[in-house]
């Protein structure tokens, strides 16, 4: 059994279409691929409608959160939610407003860059977004224009939180995150909580208390962990009775990762799918 629970398409920053995506995760030979676009579900019924026979769709989303970071001050957090239900009403507005906040940031980082001189057209930039504006459409914005040779080198030299054209967010709190997702009868998975490269990091006790609160599980193995890290969120996991996952956030293009690189335990996928209530896993 491969399976793989973390990708992205066009409903958020990857560049595989939905259909793509479940056709490429099948041709790879995955048994199981979730998709799982930034803060949308509006990639969910296009890879449904395209799933390829023996393969298992998980239904899943990236939820951007703000916790506590390891030195007291606030920090971006990603969170997966699997298999909850699309239609409970809090969640859903939440998600609304999430999508908000994207387009308002992604439409400020592009009139900085304008102002300052730099080919970059808010709009058109907006427009090739989709449901998920993000800061990877303004580095493929960037590299189109050949400001960048590549959206690695925008994000270091022009899109970095210490950058100068960076502008916040509003994410969801962490904790009201992981309660939202449960209520909705989903499964919470922290993601890439070590992932140092993309800047500070979580505080391992916030990790303890939303365990409490009914966080499902960790992603350990990940393409922005080091074997140090895994060590560390797999005793963690283990003391706090926590699932674990491992995947590849493939992104296309985007990134260089491909589908299947790192992969889930099938006992692991196994405790997701029992404790979700919200919707089925998908086969045919
Ligand atoms: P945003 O959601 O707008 O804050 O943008 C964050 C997204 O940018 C992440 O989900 C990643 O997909 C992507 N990202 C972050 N750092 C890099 C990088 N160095 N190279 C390519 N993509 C990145
Ligand atoms: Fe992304
Ligand atoms: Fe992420
Ligand atoms: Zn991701």
């Amino acid at each position: 059994m491969r399976i793989d629970l973390h990708t992205h398409s066009t409903a958020s920053d990857g560049t595989d279409t939905p259909a793509e995506l479940v056709s490429k995760a099948a041709a790879t030979g995955l048994d199981v691929v979730a998709i799982t676009d930034h803060d949308n579900t509006a990639g969910w019924d296009a890879a449904v409608e395209a799933l390829p026979d023996g393969l298992t769709l998980v239904r899943g989303m990236e939820m951007s959160c703000v916790g506590l970071g390891e030195d007291g001050l606030p920090v971006p957090v990603h969170l997966l939610a699997y298999l909850f239900d699309p239609g409970d009403e809090v969640f859903g507005r939440e998600r609304e407003r999430l999508r908000a906040e994207r387009i308002e940031r992604v439409r400020g980082m592009a009139e900085r860059m304008r102002a300052d001189g730099l080919p970059v057209d808010p709009d058109a930039v907006l427009a090739s977004a989709g449901p998920s504006a993000g800061r990877p459409h303004l580095a493929r914005a960037l590299v189109a224009a050949g400001v960048v040779p590549s959206v690695g080198a925008a994000f270091e030299e022009l899109l970095a939180p210490h950058g100068p054209y960076y502008v916040e967010k509003a994410d969801t709190p962490l904790r009201n995150a992981v309660e939202m997702i449960a209520t909705a009868g989903g499964v919470s998975v922290l993601a890439h909580a070590r992932a140092r490269k993309r800047g500070r990091v979580l505080a391992l006790r916030e990790v303890r208390d939303l365990a409490e609160i009914g966080l499902g599980g960790l992603e350990i193995a990940h393409p922005d962990h080091s074997d140090a890290d895994r060590d560390v969120l797999s005793g963690l996991a283990a003391e706090l009775g926590l699932i674990t996952t491992g995947s590849s956030d493939y992104h296309g293009t985007n990134k260089t990762i491909r589908l299947g690189e790192f992969t889930t335990e099938p006992e692991q996928f196994e405790q997701i799918v029992g404790k979700a209530t919200g919707v089925p896993v998908i086969n045919r």
